[in-house]
Order: C-alpha cells, then structure tokens, then sequence
C-alpha cells in the first residue's frame, strides 16, 4: 500500500517536471549567445572585441588607474546581456595623485616608549606623567595618547614587521610602534581566570586598555612589543600565561635583559650572560614565538663602537648560541624609514611617551614636527612612493619603487 502511495507521487512530479523543463530549454535557447562560457583572461582587448563581433555582442569599455595591471591591458571583463563590459588600465595613477595624498613611504616613524600604565587620577607631574621625567604614564593619559595616535591618522604595526621592512597600513594613513619596557606588573595585571582559565586582565593595565582600543577601533592594529626581564610580569603564577596569550594575541615579548644593567659598566663576559640568559628565559617560556629585539636598557650604550655592543648583537653563553635581529634605545625622535639607505635596526632612536608642555620631544613635540615629515603609506606594502626629494635616500636594494615630481 504504502509502495503505491510513493510512485504516485513520482508520477505526479514527473509529469509537473516536463512543462518545467521544457519553459528552461526554450530560455535557455534563446539566451545561447550570450551566456557562451569563455576564459576571456587568457584573450587580449582586440580578440575580446573579434569574438564580441562574431557573436554580436557589444563592447563597452571603462578605463581606470591601476598599480597591478600595466596601461593598456583589462583589469576585468564582465558579460552583461548582450554586452561585455571591459575595464581597461590607465596604469598608474599621474603623479598629482600621490602629491595630493602626500603620500611619502620615505617619512619618518614613531617608535614609542612607554613603561608603567598607572591608574591615578591625581595629577602631580605634567599631563598625565606620574614620575617626574614621564616615563610613567596614568591609565587616563594613556587612553588620551591612543585616542590622539589614532586621529592624528596612525595605525599600528609590530616593530619586528617595521625592521624588516613590511609596512602595512592604509593608503594615507602613517604607521607608529608602540614598545614598554621593564616588564611592570602593571603592563599586564591578571586579575582573575574565567571559568575557561582564560585570563582576565585589570582593565586599566596597559594590555586592558589596549584590548579596549583593539574593541573600539577594529581598524588601529593593535599591537605592542613588551622588552621583559627576568621576572617577566612579576607574577609568577601568571607569567607564563601571560606571555603566551600576549603572543597568541597579537603581541610581542623582547629581551630587556636579566637585571637592567648599564652595559657601559660591566664587563664582557657579564654583557653575555645579560643578553644570552635573558634568550634562554623566553625560549623557555615561548620556544621561538618571541622577538630577537633588545631594548638597551637605560639606552645604553650611546654608541655601538663600545666593547659589549657586539655582546648585544650576538654571542654564546654557555654553549647556549643567540642572535638579536634589532636593538632599541630610549630616545627622544622619529626614526627614519626602514627604506632609506641610512636605516640601521641595531641602533633604533624611539620616542618617550610623555607630556612636556610641548618641549623636549614630548608626544606634543614629536607629532608636530611629524607634521613636516611623516610617513604615510600608498596602501600597497610591496611598493614604496616616494616624492623625487628624497630619491637620494632610498636603499637601493629595494626596486619595486614609484617616484613621482613635486611641482
Ligand atoms: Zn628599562
């Protein structure tokens, strides 16, 4: 019974399907010549415009600018109905484009340095500084900081991308690093784990506050480079936690040595172990996902002629090998393009994220004189513009270049 219940159904779609398919050959006929399937990217515009002829298609072109398809050649094709729409290339935008946009991948870039994020409300220093000389930060000025970075038009990107010459930010807008130093507990307080034993992290701690502006700004790039020592964050039960959600999530660890030593007082063979031990600490705790970068403690020393610079740089500790790929000092100004031919990731100038009335390169004084000569990015991190004034400072290992006139 139940047997010839189905087939009588069978039957009944069967015999609807026939009208059906017959309306769909009928359309399908009359659509024929314009619904040819052909790989129209391997035919040039003239073979395009031939087999448009000989199937009575029209040809409609549209041309545009374009940085990845040479001038004269089709950027896409489309059929639509009877006609093929073509976009053909312009080739690179005219000079005047990148000149209105000031576009100058040979500008300078912010390194910023800060070390703890504070909560205090009081203000007994500067706008916002806790110590004396600034190089602690309350909760609330930092906030400001990264309010006034992101609309001044910088984006962030990872200190280890800037040394190895990858700068990816939008067209127009200018990348800056955020570093901290020392390791403070206050960089990365833990204040609890979640029923996941995932970390909760005090909301006015540096990485709190930069996971709230990760949130509030998808488009910033948040990310930071923190230069540890041999505690680490100061909270041994978190520590290793800590690190590898802060690499997980889009951060960096470096190496700020074992003790904070000034290297200009101690010997050689104790600049090893400050550098190579403090290596042998984080592959410990993150295998190779931290950054070869030391940050000099005290910016020290000033000059990489002195006996332990090379110690920085590279060295055996006992049997333990290290290489360091980039050296941060503390600093006052921008650093140069890693494109210009001066560019030395050894020896990197950063700026202290504090506020000075606007003198002695304050954040104030940096970004005013950024004014004059910032970088700011065309959008493709795989080509550098550059306006023809500073041609003579381009590293000339790099080819992939657009230099335009500034008349
Ligand atoms: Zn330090």
């Amino acid at each position: 019974m139940a047997k010839k219940k189905k087939r009588i159904k069978y039957k009944n779609i069967s015999i609807l399907l026939v009208p059906i398919i017959i309306l769909l050959v009928i359309i399908l006929a009359g659509k024929d010549k314009t619904s040819l399937k052909t790989d129209y990217s391997k035919m040039s515009i003239e073979e395009i415009e031939e087999y448009a002829k000989l199937n009575e298609l029209e040809v409609k072109k549209d041309y545009k600018y374009s940085i990845t398809v040479e001038k004269d050649k089709y950027i896409s094709t489309k059929l639509d109905g009877k006609t093929i729409k073509l976009v053909i290339s312009k080739g690179d935008y005219e000079d005047s484009y990148y000149r209105d946009k000031k576009i100058n991948e040979m500008g300078k870039v912010p390194i910023m340095m800060y070390h703890s994020i504070v909560d205090r409300t009081d203000n007994e220093y500067t706008g916002g500084n806790v110590d004396k000389n600034g190089y602690n930060r309350t909760a609330k000025a930092f906030r400001e900081d990264l309010e006034f970075y992101y609309k001044s038009g910088y984006r962030m990107i990872r200190l280890e991308d800037y040394i190895n010459g990858i700068i990816d930010v939008p067209e127009g807008y200018s990348p800056i690093i955020l570093t901290f130093d020392d390791g403070n507990e206050d960089n990365a307080k833990v204040i609890d784990c979640d029923s996941n034993g995932e970390l909760i992290f005090d909301s006015n701690s540096a990485i709190g506050i930069l996971e709230e502006f990760k949130k509030k700004y998808p488009d910033y790039g948040v990310t930071a480079t923190f230069f540890v020592m041999q505690n680490i964050f100061n909270q041994s039960k978190y520590d290793r936690d800590i690190v590898n959600w802060m690499v997980n999530n889009g951060y960096d660890i470096g190496n700020h040595t074992i003790s904070h030593p000034d290297f200009t007082k101690i010997s050689e063979e104790t600049s090893i172990k400050q550098v190579g031990s403090m290596y042998k600490i984080l592959d410990n705790y993150l295998g190779d996902k931290y950054v070869k970068i030391v940050a000099l403690p005290f910016g020290s020393p000033y000059k990489k002629d002195h006996a332990n610079y090379k110690h920085i740089l590279g060295g055996t500790y006992e049997g333990y090998e290290y290489q360091t790929e980039a050296a941060l000092r503390v600093g006052w100004e921008p650093e140069v393009s890693p494109f210009n031919k001066n560019f030395d990731k050894t020896f990197l100038k950063r700026c202290r994220a504090y506020d000075n009335d606007g003198n002695e390169f304050d954040i104030e004084a940096v970004f005013k004189s950024l004014e004059k000569n910032r970088y700011i990015s065309d959008g493709n991190k795989d080509r550098i513009v550059i306006p023809k004034s500073e041609e003579a400072k381009l590293n000339s290992d790099y080819t992939n270049v657009r230099i335009y006139e500034e008349v």
